[in-house]
């Protein structure tokens, strides 16, 4: 007996981190995965997930304790329902999903007056705070691979949490101008020995919440040649005049930082001080920095919504207008101050990753929660309305960490008779325009 199989290769993007790896290449066998070439285990994980028996399968409804499954169109008009009696619904996650679901969710929070939140605001909100202040000076990861001769990692452990970008984009990659990683070196500055620091030319520790400290000493030696009368006492000096001087011999460098740089000791102040240390570096050679995003279309939720409204996070549409104040319109203030009466999640697990303190305000409050995979907050909510994966088993646009759109094109038909996040949200923008 012959067997004939469907073999076809499709050359994918990892929609899983920031690097948003394009060059992923899946070898699919009667529309099953057969293999996947190019992607790291992170990116293997969320591809094959596709295939794994923990989704969500069911639009459900909650009736007392138990959740009934209903028709799409039913789940449909129930969200409508539920968001339109709502005082003030925030409409929190988007930074897993495609830009056009994103466009879709602040169309929404618009026309509900209420509230659009990213995952920014507890990651890397505080850099988008410094960077409207004062403007970033930044680069492609392009043009870093073909011509960045120094490499710093700052709180952030590429090795773990974006296990392709040594290799892509960096430290172990091949560019036009240096060609090899001899001929690169690398800095690592973090509170622990990470797998990252073993490996570089540098490491610097430094005590937790001390980099403000750090960073404006190494700007002090840098410009002046020596370090302050009141210099940081967290971090052995001698080290920091060996990366100065390291640094200054550099002909193209770059800062990649992580959430130990935006997530502790004086939050923003810590990035605007490191702007304006690349900017006194660029006195003497070129130099950039870009953060080290972590889902993989965070940026993309940032940018979409900055042009838009104007603001990358938190935006409040209660009285009519965009309206943006990190520290009184981002899901943690509100829900802290018990501001808002519902919570919509989109792409995201709110319930899983905010501190205890506020979750715990979500008890009692409307929950929608649109989701391809179970989680602590599909678990909790009213309606659960189970989506495609995005990049997976759908396409749209994601954008890079470094701010590049890329096209993400769906890998495999989904053999589930579901929706992706922008068609439901289609739906669910109809239904409440129709009915306002
Ligand atoms: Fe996917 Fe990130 Fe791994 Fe690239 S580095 S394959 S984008 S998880």
């Amino acid at each position: 007996m012959k067997i004939i199989v469907n073999r076809i290769i499709v050359k994918a993007t990892c929609p899983y981190c920031g690097c948003l790896c394009d060059d992923v290449e899946v070898t699919l066998e009667d529309g099953e995965i057969y293999s996947i070439k190019n992607a790291c285990p992170l990116g293997r994980m969320k591809i094959n997930s596709a295939t794994s028996n923990v989704r969500n399968l069911k639009y459900l409804i909650k009736s007392g304790n138990d959740k009934i499954e209903v028709t799409v169109d039913e789940a449909v008009e129930e969200t409508a329902n539920l968001l339109l009696s709502a005082d003030k619904p925030i409409l929190y996650g988007w930074s897993n999903t495609s830009c056009e679901a994103q466009r879709l969710g602040l169309k929404i929070a618009k026309i509900l007056r209420g509230v659009w939140d990213n995952t920014t605001s507890v990651c890397h909100g505080t850099a988008a705070i410094a960077t409207a202040e004062s403007g970033i000076p930044s680069a492609t990861l392009g043009e870093v691979k073909n011509r960045a001769d120094l490499i710093i990692y700052w709180g952030s452990n590429p090795l773990e949490a974006h296990p392709r970008h040594f290799k892509r984009y960096s430290y172990y990659s091949k560019g036009r101008f240096v060609s090899n990683n001899a001929r690169r070196k690398m800095i690592v500055i973090d509170v622990r020995e990470t797998s990252a620091a073993r490996l570089a030319d540098k490491f610097i520790q430094v005590k937790p919440n001390s980099d403000y400290k750090v960073i404006s000493t190494l700007h002090h030696i840098i410009k002046f040649g020596e370090p302050p009368e009141r210099k940081a006492a967290e971090v052995n000096i001698n080290d920091l005049m060996e990366a100065a001087k390291l640094i200054k011999e550099a002909k193209f460098g770059v800062v990649f930082f992580g959430l130990g740089l935006t997530m502790t000791g004086y939050g923003y102040c810590n990035l605007d001080a490191l702007y304006s240390l690349i900017r006194e570096l660029n006195r003497f050679s070129k130099w950039v920095t870009i953060p080290m995003r972590g889902h993989y279309n965070v940026t993309g939720a940032n940018i979409v919504a900055s042009y838009m409204t104007g603001f990358p996070f938190a935006v409040d549409f209660s009285t009519g207008k965009p309206y943006y104040n990190p520290g009184e319109t981002t899901i943690i203030d509100l829900l802290y101050h018990n501001e808002c009466d519902l919570l919509m999640s989109v792409a995201a697990d709110p319930l899983g990753t905010l501190p205890g303190e506020v979750v715990s305000k979500t008890i009692g409050m409307k929950i929608i929660a649109q989701d391809p995979f179970p989680t602590p907050t599909t678990e909790a909510a009213d309606i659960v309305l189970p989506t495609l994966i995005c990049g997976v088993e759908t396409g749209g646009t994601a954008y890079r960490m470094d701010g590049v759109p890329i096209p993400l094109k769906p890998i495999l038909k989904s053999r589930l008779n579901l929706l992706s996040d922008e068609e439901l949200l289609k739906k669910i923008l109809e239904r409440i325009s129709w009915r306002r």
